[in-house]
C-alpha cells in the first residue's frame, strides 16, 4: 500500500515527492506517462553531446528564498543571466523594449529622461487595463506594441492580444534604462549538472518508487494507495465533463550546427517573421564548451502536448467548474500548471508544491492528534 500515488514528475509531483518521503516518512509511487522525469524541464545530452532542453528553454529566475533555498539541497547552480533579442525593423534590438532599444530602432541618442517623455507622449490613456493589447499600448503605444507584441503573441496564442488577459503580455516589462536583462529577479541560475541531474536527486530517497511510461488511467485500479497527488491537465481528469480546457502546444525544431556559436544571444524572438516565435541556443543557458552548437525553433499548435494555459476570461470560468469539483474530490490533490490551470513559472510550482505539502502535514499532524 503506498499513502501517495503522485501523477506526473514534473517539478510539481516531484517537489511533493521529495517532501513526503523525506519530511513525514510516507511511501511514494510517482508515475509519469513520458519516459523521463522532469516534466517539461528535462533535459539530455544530444547525439552531439550537447545539453539541450527538450520541451524548450527553461531558465530559472525566482524572488522566493524560499524555493531557491530548497532546490540548492538538489543542486548546485550557475549564475546566469538571461538576454533576449528582438528581429524588429530588420536589426536585433534588446526585448524587453529598453532606452538602447529605442535609440537602435529609431536611429536617436535620448537618455532616460527623453524615453520617459516618449513614452508617455505615444502611450495610449486606456480606463482600465483589462487585455495583453491594453497593458502594452498604454505603456509604450500602438506602433511599439504592433513592432513587437501583436504578432509574436497573436503566432503564439492563436488569438489577439486584445482577446487574452493583460498577465500574459505584462510578464514582459518595459524599462527607460539600459538593462537589457529579461529577468531581474534576486536569484536567477541554471541546475549547474541540468535540471534531469537535479530531479535525480530530487526522486533519489528510498522511499520513492518511479515508473515511467505509465498513464495513471492504466494503473490507477491495480495500484493501493490511500491519496493522490495529480498534475495532469485538470480537465482530463474529469473526462472533460465541462468540456475541453484549452492549452496551446508548441512544437520543437531541434538542430545542431557545425560552428560554435550561430547567435549573438541566447535568444532571438521574431515577432513579425517566420512560422516559430524564437530560436534558442543551449550553450548560452548551460555554459558548455563545445566545437558544435544545438538550438531550438518553437512552433506554436493548436494540438498536441498541453503546455500553455491559456488565460482569458472564458477559459478561467471553464477552469472555475472544474476547481469546484477539485475541491469536493478531497483524496486527490491537483497541484502545478496543467492541474491548477496556472501560465506558472518553475519557482511559483515549486512553492505552490511546498504549500501544499505544508498543508497535507499540517492536515496529518491534526489526525494523528485526534
Ligand atoms: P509538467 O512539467 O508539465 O509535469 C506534468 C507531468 O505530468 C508531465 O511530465 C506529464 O507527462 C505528466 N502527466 C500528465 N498527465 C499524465 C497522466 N495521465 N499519467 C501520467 N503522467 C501524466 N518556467 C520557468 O520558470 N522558466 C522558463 O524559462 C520556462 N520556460 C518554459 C518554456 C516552455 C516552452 C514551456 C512549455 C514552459 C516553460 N516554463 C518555464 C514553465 C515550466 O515548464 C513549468 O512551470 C513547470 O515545468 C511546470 O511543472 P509541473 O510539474 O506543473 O508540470
Ligand atoms: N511577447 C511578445 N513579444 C516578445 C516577447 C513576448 O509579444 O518579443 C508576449 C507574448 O504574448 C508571450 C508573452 O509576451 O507569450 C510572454 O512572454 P514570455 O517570454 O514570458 O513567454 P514564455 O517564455 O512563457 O513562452
Amino acid at each position: 500500500m503506498f499513502d501517495y500515488l503522485i501523477v506526473g514528475a514534473g517539478f510539481a509531483g516531484s517537489v511533493l515527492a521529495e517532501r513526503l518521503a523525506s519530511q513525514l516518512n510516507k511511501k511514494v509511487l510517482i508515475i509519469d506517462k513520458r519516459n523521463h522525469t522532469g516534466g517539461n524541464a528535462y533535459d539530455h545530452y544530444n547525439e552531439e553531446g550537447i545539453l539541450v532542453h527538450k520541451y524548450g528553454p527553461h531558465i530559472f529566475h525566482t524572488n522566493s528564498k524560499e524555493a531557491f533555498e530548497y532546490l540548492s539541497q538538489f543542486t548546485a547552480w550557475r549564475p546566469y543571466e538571461h538576454r533576449v533579442l528582438a528581429s524588429v525593423d530588420g536589426q536585433l534590438v534588446p526585448i524587453p523594449i529598453n532606452l538602447d532599444t529605442i535609440n537602435k530602432l529609431y536611429g536617436l541618442s535620448l537618455t532616460t529622461f527623453d524615453v520617459e517623455g516618449f513614452f508617455s507622449s505615444v502611450a495610449e490613456n486606456v480606463a482600465s487595463v483589462r487585455t495583453s493589447e491594453d497593458v502594452v499600448v498604454s505603456r509604450v503605444g500602438r506602433e511599439l506594441y504592433e513592432k513587437f507584441f501583436r504578432n509574436y503573441t497573436r503566432k503564439q496564442w492563436g488569438v489577439d492580444p486584445s482577446e487574452l488577459d493583460k498577465s500574459v503580455t505584462s510578464r514582459v516589462p518595459v524599462r527607460t534604462n539600459r538593462d537589457d536583462r529579461y529577468f531581474t529577479d534576486t536569484y536567477q541560475a541554471m541546475p549547474l549538472h541540468g535540471y534531469t541531474a537535479m530531479f535525480e536527486k530530487l526522486l533519489a530517497h528510498p522511499n520513492i518508487k518511479i515508473m515511467l511510461n505509465t498513464a495513471y488511467q492504466d494503473i490507477v485500479d491495480m495500484i493501493p494507495f490511500r491519496e493522490m497527488i495529480y498534475t495532469g491537465p485538470v480537465d482530463e481528469y474529469f473526462g472533460y465533463r465541462y468540456g475541453k480546457l484549452p492549452y496551446r502546444s508548441l512544437e520543437f525544431k531541434h538542430e545542431t550546427l557545425d560552428k560554435p556559436v550561430h547567435l549573438p544571444a541566447a535568444v532571438v524572438n521574431y515577432p513579425n517573421e517566420h512560422a516559430y516565435t524564437r530560436i534558442t541556443e543551449f550553450k548560452y543557458l548551460t555554459g558548455q564548451q563545445h566545437l558544435k552548437t544545438s538550438i531550438v525553433y518553437e512552433y506554436p499548435q493548436a494540438e498536441g502536448d498541453p503546455y500553455y494555459p491559456v488565460p482569458r476570461p472564458e477559459n478561467a470560468a471553464i477552469y472555475n467548474r472544474y476547481k469546484k469539483l477539485a475541491d469536493a474530490t478531497p483524496a486527490v490533490h491537483f497541484v502545478g500548471r496543467l492541474a491548477t490551470y496556472k501560465y506558472y513559472n518553475m519557482d511559483q510550482v515549486v512553492a505552490q508544491a511546498l504549500t501544499l505539502f505544508r498543508k497535507l502535514s499540517a492536515a496529518k499532524s491534526v489526525q494523528a492528534t485526534e
